[in-house]
């Protein structure tokens, strides 16, 4: 994967309640963690962030943190190269400086972050279908702490936006007194403050908000009307509704620098109703960008990217995603949105030939499943489960090398898939290799206990 374009190490500091510090959402390994007080200098060119910006330097993701990266993969990356007009002189010098070591990919740098993304915590008022907090929220009531990011005022005031983000933002204590601290400050007044939130207790923040020239507030709304109540449980879509108009109405009344947008998820429960969904943001001049579901297997029931087959309920969803994207064409929305959305339906419709095919092997019909099995994986070089087909399907033609080589592929992109695991051990096993599925079984086995994989193990040292 190339990762041409991405600039975040650059630019943006994340700044976490779960003692971490990093750059991005996407990144797939452990960030940096985060000590207090908190160090602007010492993170921002610390041996995290110069792994990251060489790693990007070097345009090459292979085994990094920024391999399968879905900023890239949907094109949504977020664009520093354009410095706004109305900023500080300290603010666009710092910008200024920041593109330079940008373009040539210093490794340390002398702008500081021009984007801070402060993550408060996980507390929500909402019980969202495909929540991926929704488990942990319970057992992890940290919150990031005030004071400390209070002290880093002289920094924060060169940079061009503090984004706010939860669980809810609008509901954690902290992230509300950070709110507060920043609104009532004049010295932030030029900085832009966005806040991703729900949106169900905007109405509450209109009226503070004045003070704020320049403020981004990111809703997460991803249908209409029932649709998105049965999605956003807790919600009510007219509530919801008035208050994003509002807050519309109240930013143009006062000719202040306000926008709004709209994050979208894309799943199963959002895409009935997606055309309208669009027709209203389109209405009501929201920008909209899409996402996928997140594919970590505890939003099964929604999680149309690994299980297509729940799309079979929906028909004519092919249908539903083109109207879409025309219209998103037709409205100049591109890069967030009408692009995205083709990749994802493509990716859906690439991933629906993994169960045909499945079901070929299991009719016996193994050349014909190994076609399919290749024809996703030349489409989507990343798709695990497909890879680890391919090499089932050599071993039962009897393609031993070959399954090997599918197997290690499969292995190097998920090491702890456990079908990979399980058949990948078995095969060394068959190969007079026991001592290499032990240490695969153990690996896996150190991550997540799995009966079937004790099991093996158990037999591997009887
Ligand atoms: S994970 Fe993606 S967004 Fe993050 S630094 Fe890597 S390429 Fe950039
Ligand atoms: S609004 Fe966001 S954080 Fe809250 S439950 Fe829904 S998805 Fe989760």
């Amino acid at each position: 994967m190339e990762l041409k374009g991405c600039g975040q190490p650059w630019f943006e500091m994340q700044i976490e309640y779960n003692e971490k510090v990093g750059c991005c959402c996407y990144y797939k390994f452990e960030k940096d963690n985060l000590t207090m007080p908190l160090d602007i200098d010492r993170y921002w060119n610390g041996d995290y962030m110069k792994q990251l910006r060489g790693t990007i330097a070097s345009n090459n993701a292979d085994g990094t943190g920024c391999e399968g990266c879905q900023y890239i993969k949907y094109g949504t990356v977020s664009g520093f190269t354009t410095i706004p007009e109305g900023l500080t002189k300290i603010q666009s010098d710092n910008w200024d400086s920041a593109l330079t070591n940008y373009h040539k990919k210093e490794m340390v740098i002398d702008s500081y972050p021009v984007k801070y993304y402060m993550n408060f915590g996980l507390a929500c008022n909402l019980n969202c279908v495909m929540c991926s907090q929704e488990d942990m929220r319970h057992t992890d009531r940290r919150q990031l702490p005030v004071e400390p990011l209070r002290k880093l005022k002289d920094y924060l005031v060169i940079a061009n936006e503090i984004a706010i983000i939860g669980g809810e933002p609008l509901m954690i204590p902290n992230s509300r007194k950070f709110i507060e601290t920043v609104i009532n400050d004049p010295d932030y007044s030029n900085v832009k403050l966005s806040i991703y939130t729900n949106g169900t207790l905007l109405h509450n923040y209109i009226e503070p908000f004045k003070n704020m020239k320049r403020l981004g507030i990111c809703i997460s709304l991803d249908s209409v009307g029932e649709a998105y109540e049965y999605i956003r449980k807790g919600a009510r879509w007219q509530n919801t509704e008035r208050n994003i108009l509002n807050f519309k109405e109240t930013g143009e009344k006062y000719g202040l620098d306000w926008n709004v947008s709209i994050a979208a998820v894309i799943m199963k429960s959002s895409i009935p109703r997606m055309v309208d969904f669009v027709d209203w943001c389109i209405e009501n001049e929201t920008p909209v960008h899409f996402v996928p579901i997140q594919k970590q297997g505890f939003t099964q029931n929604e999680e149309v990217f690994n299980y297509p087959e729940l799309l079979d309920d929906i028909p004519d969803w092919e249908d539903i995603f083109d109207t879409a994207i025309e219209k998103l064409k037709n409205k100049g929305w591109i890069a967030g949105a009408a692009n995205p959305l083709t990749i994802m339906k493509d990716e859906i419709k690439t991933q629906a030939l993994v169960p045909r095919g499945e079901a070929l092997f299991s009719t016996g019909d193994i050349e014909g499943a190994l076609k399919l099995f290749i024809e996703v994986s030349e489409k989507d070089p990343e798709n695990v489960t497909a890879i680890n087909n391919i090499a089932v399907s050599h071993w039962q033609l009897g393609n031993t090398d070959t399954s090997m080589h599918y197997f290690l592929k499969a292995l190097k992109l998920a090491p702890y898939d456990r079908d990979t695991v399980i058949n990948c051990g078995k095969i060394l096993i068959s190969l007079d290799q026991p001592e290499d599925a032990k240490v695969l079984y153990l690996s896996y086995l150190q991550k997540s206990p799995d009966e079937e994989i004790s099991e093996l193990m158990a037999c591997l040292e009887g």
